[in-house]
C-alpha cells in the first residue's frame, strides 16, 4: 500500500545563511542552491516538546525542503506532520524510531515510508506504548522507595501522549521541585544502572526490521556512532537492513565518514538528521544535521524499488513475533 501522505516536492532553496550552517558531508554538491533535509525530529507525540505543526513551521524557517517524523513506537503524529508539511510546501516522510535489541546492544531502528495504517505495526506499537507506561508507573513507585514524592499522574500529564519516555519523567521531577534540571535528573535517577531506571522491553532487531518491512518501511539503523558495536552491524546487514544513519548530531565528522564508508562497503543506504526534540534539551536541533536532498531521492527510489519488488525477501515476519 502506497503512503497515504500529500508528498509536495520540496522548494529549490539557498543554503540557510544565518546559525546552522550545513555541516560538510562527504558525497555533497557545493552547488549554492541546495536542498536539504532533515530525517530523524521527534514530536510531542513521543519526547519531543514540539506539536508538529511547530514542527513543520521551524522546517520552513530552516529552509528545509524535506523532513521525516521519526517519533519513539509511535506514527500518531504523521498525519498531522503530513498536513502541516504541505501547508508550508515541505516534502514529508512518515517514519518512525523502534527500540531493539541484538546481542545485548540496545539498538535504534528507523522505518522510514512505513504505512501508517499498518495494522501488525500498530497493533505491536500498541504493546510498546503499553510496556512504556507500565516502565513509567515502576520508575516511579522507584522514585517513591528514594522518598521522593512524585505522583505517576504528574508524569503522564507531562508527556500527554501514548508512547511515554523517561525525559517525561525528568520534565516533572524539574517541575515538581524535585531536580534542578534534567541532567540531574537523569545523572541522579534515570541513567542506566541509576536507582530509578529500569530496563526497557525490546524486540529483536530481526523482528523489528521485519516489523518495519511488512508495513512497506525501509529500515535504517539509527546512530550507529552511539552504539560503537559495529560487529553487528552485518548480522542486520543478513536480516535486510536497508540504511545507516551515518550524519548525526552526535557523530563528529569522523564517525559519520567511517558510517558512509560502511555503508558502501555493506551496499545500504545513508541518511542522516538532527534527532531534534525540541526544547527538551534546551536548543532546538532541527536543521543541524543537513543531509543533501540527493540521499532522499535514493530512499525515495529504494522504496519505490521495494514496491515494485512484491517478492522480495525481506517482507515476511518470522514466525516468532
Ligand atoms: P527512553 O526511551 O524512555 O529510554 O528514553 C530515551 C530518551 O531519553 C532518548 O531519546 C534521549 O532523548 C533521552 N536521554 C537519554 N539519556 C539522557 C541523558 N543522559 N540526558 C538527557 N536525555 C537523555
Ligand atoms: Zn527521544
Ligand atoms: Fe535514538
Ligand atoms: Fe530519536
Amino acid at each position: 500500500m502506497s503512503s497515504p501522505f500529500p508528498v509536495v516536492r520540496g522548494r529549490l532553496r539557498s543554503p540557510a545563511a544565518s546559525d546552522n550552517a550545513p555541516r560538510s558531508i562527504p558525497g555533497s554538491r557545493s552547488c549554492i542552491e541546495m536542498m536539504f533535509a532533515d530525517l530523524h525530529l521527534h514530536t510531542n507525540f513521543s519526547d519531543g516538546t514540539y506539536a508538529p505543526e511547530e514542527l513543520a513551521g521551524r522546517a520552513s524557517e530552516t529552509k528545509l525542503a524535506a523532513v521525516a517524523l521519526t517519533d519513539h513506537d509511535t506514527v500518531e503524529g504523521c498525519a498531522r506532520m503530513a498536513a502541516a508539511c504541505a501547508r508550508v510546501g515541505l516534502e514529508f516522510i512518515p517514519a518512525t524510531e523502534l527500540t531493539a535489541e541484538v546481542d545485548g546492544n540496545e539498538l535504534h531502528l528507523l522505518g522510514y515510508f512505513v504505512d501508517t495504517e499498518n495494522p501488525r505495526l500498530l497493533e505491536e506499537m500498541g504493546r510498546f506504548q503499553r510496556v512504556r507506561q507500565n516502565r513509567i508507573r515502576e520508575m516511579v513507585t522507584r522514585l517513591n522507595q528514594l522518598d521522593i514524592p512524585l505522583h505517576v499522574d504528574a508524569v503522564f500529564a507531562v508527556a500527554n501522549c501514548r508512547s511515554p519516555g523517561r525525559p517525561h519523567v525528568a520534565r516533572a521531577l524539574v517541575m515538581g521541585g524535585f531536580c534542578s534540571n534534567l541532567d540531574e535528573a537523569f545523572e541522579r535517577f534515570l541513567k542506566k544502572s541509576r536507582p530509578a531506571w529500569v530496563p526497557k522491553f525490546k524486540m529483536s532487531a530481526l523482528e523489528a526490521i521485519a516489523l518495519i518491512h511488512q508495513a512497506d518501511g525501509l529500515a535504517v539503523m539509527a546512530h550507529p556512532g552511539l552504539n560503537r558495536a559495529d560487529e553487528i552491524i552485518p548480522g542486520l546487514v543478513g536480516a535486510g537492513l536497508d540504511g545507516l544513519e551515518c550524519f548525526h548530531t552526535k557523530h563528529t565528522a569522523t564517525v559519520g565518514e567511517h558510517y558512509v564508508r560502511l555503508a558502501k562497503e555493506f551496499g545500504l543506504l545513508l541518511t542522516g538528521g538532527s534527532d531534534c526534540h525540541g526544547l527538551s534539551t534546551g536548543k532546538p536541533l532541527i536543521g543541524t544535521v543537513k543531509l543533501p536532498y540527493e540521499y532522499v531521492e535514493r530512499l525515495k527510489a529504494a522504496h519505490a524499488c521495494r514496491h515494485s519488488n512484491a517478492a522480495a525477501p525481506n517482507t515476511a515476519l518470522p514466525t516468532a513475533l
